[in-house]
């Protein structure tokens, strides 16, 4: 099964696709991870994408488009994939479909997580006292809500279109989330 974990910034993606990783033999694939750490590593990559993000802007498409592209046979030897921060833009979704098709796979499943703005805005400060990550400051953080719903929020219909969204509230505790999630996909054919 491939599946997109879909919603603004800090709604919980990141800590439900390892929950789900831990369940079913999926892999998680977070454009977000994989760019902070080309940072750690002071790669070429990493110092071409540090003030973009910590600024709160979208990195360019091809850049994470690439990153994805390379890691799909790892994930289709594991069984799926949990795609969590990616697609973000429409030009995203569509290579991610092309991509996906040329390897003889789709996705299966959008779960959008529904989680409105001053809850977010509310667990952003929190998590910024606690892990001091650098977007997460208040201003950054506006940035990418503002990005989320410019050029993200925009895929919704996209997936609709395809019938492949399903909506989980998100405002609840982790187990609650991760419940409705289950339910929601009992109901996707792997
Ligand atoms: P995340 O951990 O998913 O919240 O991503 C952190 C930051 O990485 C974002 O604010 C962007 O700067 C960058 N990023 C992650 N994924 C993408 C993506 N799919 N497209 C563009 N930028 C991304």
């Amino acid at each position: 099964m491939n599946l997109i974990l879909f919603g603004p910034p800090a709604a919980g993606k990141g800590t439900q696709a390892k929950r789900l990783v831990e369940q079913r033999r999926m892999v998680q694939l977070s454009t977000g991870d994989m760019l902070r750490a080309a940072i750690a590593s002071g790669s070429d990559l990493g110092k071409q994408v540090s003030g973009i993000m910590e600024r709160g802007e979208l990195v360019s498409d091809d850049i994470v488009i690439a990153l994805i592209e390379e890691r799909l046979p790892e994930a289709e030897a594991a069984g799926g994939a949990i795609f969590d921060g990616f697609p973000r833009t429409l030009a995203q979704a569509q290579a991610l479909d092309a991509m996906l098709k040329s390897r003889g796979r789709k996705i299966d499943s959008v779960v959008r997580l529904r989680v409105d703005d001053e809850a977010l805005l509310q667990r952003v400060a929190g998590r910024f006292a606690e892990s001091g990550r650098p977007d997460d400051n208040p201003d950054s953080f506006k940035v990418r809500l503002a990005a989320y719903n410019d050029q993200t929020a925009p895929l919704l219909p996209y997936y609709e279109g395809q019938g492949k969204l399903v909506e989980v509230d998100g405002m609840g505790t982790i187990e609650a989330v991760a419940k409705a999630i289950d339910e929601a996909l009992d109901g996707v054919a792997a």
